[in-house]
């Protein structure tokens, strides 16, 4: 049975940062994923970078590592970070009283806060309500969760760390209050495999219990879902937060060529079955719309939800604490067992380095962390490439981060590679067959992850066919299954907002993909 230093459980961000760190301290590692990576909530999130400020009032411990985190992730993942700036508005009908504990709190947390008056914050973004009474600037940003997740695993396989997604954990054997034996199954293949872990840490979110309960331990964890509705375009420059008590319905966050507005938080029984529904969407769209008008005309092209894995204490929903905590099992019977619940993506490289700590110390490892210091990805240099629009290479390196050159290559050298298959989000079919042979790819919803294919306005109307003979290019063969996953994972985002000019944009995509190229969308 092949033997590691450190089996992870989990590839959303924080299993793959703890891949990157312990990797960086020269253990070995093996990272798994019962799905592809960030198929958790580190795929369906709001990809807020958050500077403190949300929870500067409540929560100052998670402002106080926001803030510090932020700092952290700027530096050493420029790639996948968007400084768009933030701004906390208040209107009539919020508590004119918060803005003054507001202020308190981003100062006592240390987060970087500026009060600007309404003209000069309506000059700073234009988009926002004339309604608006009060507003502060923070330094909030953007985060591209994929390529933030997607850049710490392969750093993490360029020092050898062996890493799988479609490998379910399916059972896990201990001998002497220790574990031995995790087995998983390759989904691909069938076949059940077993490695012999010095240490396993449980890094899979909202499906952490079901981990700890294979050995008989107890996680306790709320899970809590939120749904988010993507808009047409980009409506506002820098993202915009609501000036009060955490709630639904604050945020505004630009992100690549769209927004997403959200978000709700309900407790849920199951981390698996959950989907948006209609109410949220239309609460979701009325309530941002208060603080930028212009969102009541806009086209909500898909709605998705997450579930968080939070810390119990504290109470449910909003006032649930939103940081993280590390648990080591052997305490409660198993030695080399420990557990991360909690935390955020803007803090996941903190928990990474939390666990790995820990991890270390049960296989005698006195390395120390480096993720703080060492760079994940630069900000690719980007020079002007004949026949490829200049868009198109900013976004191939914003996704790419230090893979872009080699992404690229493929793109310049591949008959037909500069073509764009996605004209929303210009995505080149050099760069979709890049990924497909990369072997992590197992269908187009795993590609739109990568290269953010069929992401854009039409949701998969136009792009459909490029995809399939992009595939067909790698595959020789008629990938008809890659196209109908990848439609039926659109389609659960777009049955909540099946209203207006959606609506009529879905039954003219329906009428594309059925009566002209002949695909059936069976969720439809
Ligand atoms: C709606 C929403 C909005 C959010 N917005 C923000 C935000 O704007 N900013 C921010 O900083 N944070 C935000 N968060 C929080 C952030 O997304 C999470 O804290 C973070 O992504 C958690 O990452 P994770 O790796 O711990 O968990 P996950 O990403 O859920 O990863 C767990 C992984 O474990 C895998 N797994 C499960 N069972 C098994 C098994 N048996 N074998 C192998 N693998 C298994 C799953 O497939 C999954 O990929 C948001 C969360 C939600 C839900």
């Amino acid at each position: 049975m092949p033997k590691v230093d450190v089996l992870i459980i989990g590839a959303g961000v924080t299993g793959a940062g703890i891949a990157r760190d312990l990797s960086m301290r020269g253990a070995s590692v093996m990272l798994l994923d019962r799905g592809d990576f960030c198929s958790g909530a580190s795929g369906s999130n709001h990809g807020m970078l958050h500077s403190g400020a949300r929870y500067a009032v409540k929560d100052p411990e998670s402002a106080k590592e926001c803030a510090s985190e932020a700092n952290i992730l700027r530096k050493i993942a420029p790639a996948f970070i968007e400084d768009t700036g933030g701004l906390f508005v208040s209107l009539p009908e919020d508590d004119f009283g918060f803005a003054e504990k507001f202020k308190r709190g981003c100062n006592n947390a240390g987060v970087d806060t500026r009060e600007v008056d309404v003209a000069e914050a309506r000059e700073m973004e234009p988009s926002l309500s004339s309604d608006m009474v009060r507003a502060f600037w923070v330094d909030d940003g953007s985060i591209d969760p994929f390529g933030l997740t997607l850049g710490n695993i392969e750093d993490a396989r360029s020092m050898g760390a062996k890493v799988r997604n479609y490998c379910e954990v399916v059972g896990i054997d201990v001998d002497d209050y220790t574990i031995d034996a995790v087995r998983f199954k390759d989904q691909r293949t069938g076949t059940v495999e077993s490695v012999t872990p010095g240490v396993v840490l449980n890094a899979a979110g909202a499906w952490s219990p079901g981990i700890a309960a294979m050995v008989g331990q107890k996680l306790p964890l709320r899970i809590d879902k939120g749904t988010l509705v993507v808009l047409n375009g980009r409506l506002c420059k820098m993202l915009v937060n609501r000036l009060r008590p955490p709630a639904d319905g604050d945020i505004v966050v630009p992100s690549h060529s769209s927004t997403i507005i959200g978000t709700t938080s309900n407790g849920v029984s199951s981390a698996d079955g959950n989907i948006p529904t209609e109410s949220e969407v239309t609460f979701l769209l009325r309530e941002t719309a208060k603080v930028i008008p212009g969102i009541a005309n806009a086209r909500a092209v898909r709605a998705y939800c997450g579930v968080r894995p939070l810390i119990p204490a504290g109470g449910g929903g909003r006032s649930a604490s939103r940081n993280f905590r590390i648990i080591d099992h052997a305490s409660t019977g198993v030695y080399n067992l420990v557990s991360v619940i909690g935390g955020k993506l803007t803090t996941y490289r903190l928990m990474a380095e939390k666990i790995s700590d820990l991890a270390c110390e049960k296989i005698n490892n006195r390395n120390r962390c480096r993720t703080a210091k060492e760079t994940i990805s630069e900000m690719p240099t980007i020079d002007p490439v004949p026949g490829i629009h200049d868009l198109a290479l900013l976004r191939m390196a914003k996704k790419n981060g230090s893979e872009y050159q080699n992404v690229l290559e493929q793109c310049v050298s591949l008959p037909r590679g500069k073509e764009e298959v996605c004209t929303c989000e210009r995505v080149l079919r050099g760069e979709i067959q890049y990924h497909l042979r990369k072997g992590d790819v197992r269908n187009a919803s795993d590609l739109v992850k990568r290269t953010r294919v069929g992401m854009g306005y039409c949701q998969g109307g136009f792009c459909t066919l490029g995809i399939i003979s992009a595939a067909m290019g790698v595959y020789k063969t008629a990938p008809i299954e890659y196209i109908e996953s990848f439609l039926n994972e659109r389609n659960k985002g777009i049955s909540s907002i099946l209203v207006g000019e959606q609506l009529r944009q879905e039954m003219f995509k329906a009428h594309l993909l059925r009566s002209v190229y002949g695909i059936r969308e069976e969720s439809r």
